[in-house]
């Protein structure tokens, strides 16, 4: 089929980084929709935000359901009764997520006929997931491209940004407020600044104090 160049299907979590990703997709495409993945989150608020968000900015919102993730490992993203805590590879992982988040993303943006797919995934700051890392996103590009005999391109701004940097470019797209104020990053389930003490908060909050201190000084 014949994708359109000017459309763009966004993988979209209501949190900081995908919303800056959305900014960044109305500024550079005529058409932007935008793809939230339900599997038993801790906090069904997140597809809440995800949806508040898309209706705000007068987008069409795709929620797929993939709970089935939920049958492949137990984690403490989707079971209440694990706490979150950091390691080498942190036991927020399910493994494969992204490979499978991906590769519906593609399915979806064959339908809908959008050439550019565009995830907020962040090699800086690195979280541990091996499916959110450049190589693999280049090397299911080709796959997904190969799978469908298409050529779409799945785009990473946000790629080599460290958290300040990412507040750096929802700034420069005028939207930092709306993205401090509006979405949810928080493990806790808590909007905007959320806990402050989660390993997610607190990312977010030295990206945020390192940027707002350097700006200050401009
Ligand atoms: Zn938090």
């Amino acid at each position: 089929m014949k994708l359109n160049n000017d459309k763009a299907l966004v993988v979209f979590s209501g949190g900081q980084d995908s919303t800056t990703c959305m900014f960044h997709a109305l500024k550079h495409y005529q058409e932007v929709e935008l793809v939230t993945f339900s599997y038993g989150q801790r906090h069904a608020l997140e597809i809440e935000v995800a949806t508040n968000i898309a209706a705000e900015q007068g987008l069409k919102h795709h929620v797929l359901d993939m709970s089935l993730l939920s049958q492949l490992s137990p984690n403490a993203l989707t079971d209440h009764s694990m706490a979150i805590e950091d390691g080498d590879i942190p036991n927020t992982f399910v493994p494969a997520r992204n490979l499978l988040f991906m590769s519906f993303a593609a399915a979806l943006a064959y339908q809908i006929g959008a050439k550019h797919i565009i995830t907020g995934v962040c090699e800086t700051d690195f979280s541990g997931y091996p499916d959110c890392r450049d190589i693999f996103i280049k090397s299911l590009n080709v796959t997904v491209n190969l799978a469908m005999d298409e050529d779409f391109v799945i785009h990473t701004p946000l790629m080599w940004l460290d958290k300040k940097e990412t507040w750096q470019l929802a700034d420069e797209l005028g939207q930092l407020d709306y993205v401090r104020f509006k979405t949810l990053t928080c493990y806790e389930g808590i909007m905007a600044d959320g806990c402050g003490e989660c390993p997610s908060c607190q990312l977010r909050k030295a990206g945020l104090e390192a940027y707002l201190a350097e700006r200050g000084t401009k």
